[in-house]
């Protein structure tokens, strides 16, 4: 049990591809376990494992009570298997300490993954809630991608990395996203009350770390 090193934007170990796990080696049991050490340390809600170097398909996630007891959930080669719906929220990263930004995701998501005795399991979020957001923030994690490539634009990104001495992105990072977009247009025409009581609850908490 040990607390590693994260790694922070500007690092190109964080735009690497990752690989798939081929055996759950006894190896690969400690870098989870050092994983969930260093998530809790940071007091993180996830942590992908290019976060800590290793070129990887795995991410762990707790978005339980922070009082109560922890809930960890470890995914080993995780498959999106079903994603519909759009939401936009605020949302932090570890690698970029103190950088928030609003990132529009999927609301409801299907995952198929691995856990740490190999076995198969399928773990649906829905409604936008933590656990979808947080699991879609891991996932890109692991495709190279990073919550600031979500921006609409380079100049969003670069004002929000700016505020905090980070690098700018790179123009080809930047993720398309009409779909999204036109959802989240489209839900906020809809339900201007809905969106109203969002930005309150946004400006109330401002916190969690992936
Ligand atoms: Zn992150």
């Amino acid at each position: 049990m040990s607390i590693l090193k994260i790694i922070k934007y500007g690092n190109p170990i964080l735009r690497q591809p990752t690989r798939e796990v081929t055996k759950i080696s006894k190896k690969i049991k400690t870098l989870v376990n050092d994983m969930l050490d260093t998530m809790y340390h940071a007091n993180g809600v996830g942590l992908a494992a290019p976060q800590v170097g290793e070129n990887l398909r795995i991410f762990v996630v707790d978005v339980s009570d922070p009082k109560g007891p922890i809930d960890p959930i470890i995914f080993i080669n995780p498959k999106i298997i079903k994603k519909e719906g759009a939401i936009n929220s605020y949302e932090g990263c570890l690698s970029f300490p103190k950088a928030y930004t609003n990132v529009r995701r999927y609301k409801n998501i299907l995952v198929k993954a691995y856990d740490i005795n190999n076995r198969p399991f399928v773990k649906e979020a829905k409604e936008g809630c933590l656990l979808a957001r947080c699991i879609q923030h891991e996932f890109d994690h692991l495709e190279g991608k990073l919550f600031i490539d979500h921006c609409r634009n380079r100049f969003e990104a670069n004002e929000v990395l700016s505020k905090y001495n980070l690098p700018p992105v790179e123009e080809d990072k930047l993720i398309n996203e009409d779909f999204l977009e036109e959802e989240i247009v489209k839900f906020e025409k809809e339900h201007p009350e809905i969106v109203e009581k969002q930005k309150e609850e946004t400006q109330e908490t401002d916190d969690t770390n992936e």
